[in-house]
């Protein structure tokens, strides 16, 4: 029987790429999307050789997370990968940052994606096998001005990896993060060219990755039994341990 990801926040960008990847394998897959979702996306992935369905879900919010879950696990009977993706920015200086300006940010990426381990965690233990991966950053790692919400955000989700890593490593699920460098989708198109440039001049490879750069690396992660509460990098040699 194939397996069922589910990745978040998958209509466009990194999760697109991931999505494509896994529908390459064969999986099931769960679109998540939050606003709108191409009716050609799910088409393609069929056409890879996958089989996808779309859910609407705000991975913000608890209960809707948790209907995403269970929506899953009903139409594929399994979930055997989830991938929290979903992520968004809202850059200010700390000294002109606003309350909300905070707030939705550590909701979208990082209590989102404790929406959706909480509600996937009970179905992967009662399988006994899973296999979490988590878009964090390496602007969680170094931090970045204009950033601190997201640095945050970032951030915790890698303690949140290695503490979900703990809990499930015995029964067979492995959780861990990917932190992109600079990878070209909506998310960076929308920096200056200056601001471009001057990140290049940090990057040793000399050039932006790109998204299928990630997607190969989380479905490397996902067959992996043995690899769990790591954090890898893939930033083009951005950031070296
Ligand atoms: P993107 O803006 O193209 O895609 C983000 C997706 O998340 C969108 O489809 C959006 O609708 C969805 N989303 C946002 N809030 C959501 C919510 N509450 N519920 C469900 N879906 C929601 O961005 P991207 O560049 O593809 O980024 C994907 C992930 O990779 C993010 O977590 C981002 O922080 C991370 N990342 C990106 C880069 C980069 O250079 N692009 C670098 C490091 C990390």
């Amino acid at each position: 029987m194939p397996k069922t990801v589910i990745v978040t926040g998958a209509s466009k960008g990194i999760g697109k790429a991931i999505a494509l990847e896994f529908a390459q394998k064969g999986y099931n897959i769960v679109v998540n999307y939050r606003g709108g979702l191409p009716v050609e996306l799910l088409e393609e992935m069929n056409q890879l050789g996958g089989s996808a369905i779309g859910i609407k879900a705000d991975v913000s919010k608890f209960d809707e997370a948790k209907s995403l879950i269970e929506s899953a696990k009903e139409k594929f009977g399994s979930v055997d990968v989830l991938v929290n993706n979903a992520g968004i920015t809202c850059d200010n200086l700390i000294l002109r940052m606003k309350e909300e300006e905070f707030d939705k940010v550590i909701e979208t990426n990082l209590k989102g994606a404790f929406n959706m381990i909480r509600h996937a965690s009970p179905v992967m233990l009662k399988q006994k096998s899973g296999a979490i991966i988590n878009i964090s950053s390496v602007v969680g790692l170094i931090g970045n001005i204009g950033q601190v919400n997201y640095a945050a955000s970032k951030a915790g989700l890698i303690g949140m990896t290695k503490a979900t890593a703990r809990e499930l490593a015995t029964r067979g699920i492995t959780c861990n993060a990917v932190a992109p460098g600079f990878i070209d989708t909506d998310m960076t198109k929308v920096l200056s060219d200056t601001v471009k440039n001057k990140m290049l001049e940090n990057i040793p490879m000399g050039h932006f990755g790109n998204m299928k750069d990630i997607a190969e690396a989380v479905y490397f992660l996902s067959e992996s039994r043995y690899i769990t509460g790591q954090v890898l990098n893939i930033d083009g040699g951005m950031v070296m341990n």
